[in-house]
């Protein structure tokens, strides 16, 4: 199996790393598999998926079948997190509590056609975006957490075997992160790599609390012989809607720059195409995540060829123009 350590070691270092977010609970193995054949083969350097071994196999049906047609292989990454975090829920509620009149503007607001009229939701679309948690008129949605408990990191990650780890993690959760290093690097998979995933938190804390908070987790993680990559959530989940929205993570990076502790600061929350643009002259993040952004542009084909009962990857029509979409998205970074 090749992992390219050398060249996603250097694209970190220029600042041309690229990773696909396909999602920290988003469970569709179908389109899992396709997303990451597609933007494996578009050339990102890295692709972070769910902690749940269904999901790491079906990424790596995708990645496989991407190295034996193009011999690329991006890195596979799985996501943790250290306490309760948006991105490790999923919505729910019970279809026969709603009205037949009810007009469903839940139904209508899901990215992922996740919510059918009278099924309730399926588990396995609903990424826990959170847009249909205020649509219901009766309040009735509610959101439940998803996310894999300390103690179970130590076995999912030495039975996935990735080749990164991220930790969502925020302020106050120092322990909680030492704890999760520690049952990581306990499973005795060598990583290239523990992404740190933080905010500002909706601006609940400042910059120089973040810094803080980043110094004490480079300490952990120096403890334990593990090299971070920095990810810096300029918007908080599915904050990536609109164009205006990609200018945050390079926001906060400007601010935690000077302040930062060692090692590659990558952007992530709320970057889109327009990301790029609003980098000035000497702006330098060591790469960018994407991920509702990623996953809106393949959507639409990917519905397309569920319908016709295929996978993208066996559509040709659908492959050329997903590839197209996703190559469109992340050439400019991979050739600044
Ligand atoms: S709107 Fe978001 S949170 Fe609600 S069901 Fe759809 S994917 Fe899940
Ligand atoms: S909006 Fe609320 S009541 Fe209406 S269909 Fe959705 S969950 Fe049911």
């Amino acid at each position: 199996m090749k992992k390219p350590t050398i060249a996603n070691e250097l694209a970190l270092s220029k600042g041309t790393w690229v990773k696909l977010i396909c999602g920290a609970s988003n469970q569709d193995l179908a389109s899992i598999s396709d997303l990451c054949a597609i933007y494996a083969a578009a050339g990102v350097n890295c692709i972070d998926v769910a902690a749940d071994i269904a999901v790491v196999n079906a990424a790596e049906k995708g990645l496989n079948w991407v190295e034996t047609r193009f011999g690329k292989r991006p890195w596979l990454m799985i996501s943790v997190s250290d306490g309760k975090d948006v991105h490790f829920r999923k919505a729910h509620f019970n279809p026969e509590s709603c009205p037949a009149d009810c007009p469903r503007p839940c139904e209508k607001v899901c990215p992922t056609n996740a919510i059918n009229q009278g099924d309730g939701i399926n588990k396995n679309l609903c990424y826990g975006c959170g847009r249909c948690l205020t649509t219901c008129p009766l309040g009735i949605i509610e959101e439940k957490d998803q996310s894999l408990k300390i103690n179970e990191f130590g076995s999912l990650i030495a039975e996935a075997n990735p080749d990164a780890v991220e930790i969502h993690t925020a302020p106050g959760r120092l322990q909680a992160f030492e704890e999760s290093v520690k049952a990581i690097v306990q499973s005795n998979v060598p990583l290239k790599r523990i992404a740190v995933s933080c905010g500002l938190q909706n601006h609940s804390i400042n910059i120089e609390i973040l810094s803080k908070e980043l110094w004490q987790r480079h300490e952990c993680l120096c403890r334990y012989k593990q090299k971070p990559i920095w990810q810096l959530d300029g918007r908080p989940m599915s904050g990536d809607l609109g164009k205006g929205t990609g200018k945050f993570a390079i926001s906060l990076w400007q601010k935690i720059r000077p302040i930062a502790p060692p090692g590659p600061l990558q952007l992530a929350g709320g970057t889109n195409s327009e990301t790029i643009n609003y980098l000035s002259r000497g702006h330098s993040p060591s790469g960018v995540a994407f991920g509702g952004m990623a996953r809106k542009l393949i959507q639409p084909l990917l519905l397309e060829a569920q319908a016709k009962n295929m996978n993208l990857i066996d559509w040709n029509e659908g492959w050329d123009t997903a590839l197209e979409r996703a190559q469109k998205l992340i050439n400019p970074w991979l050739q600044r």
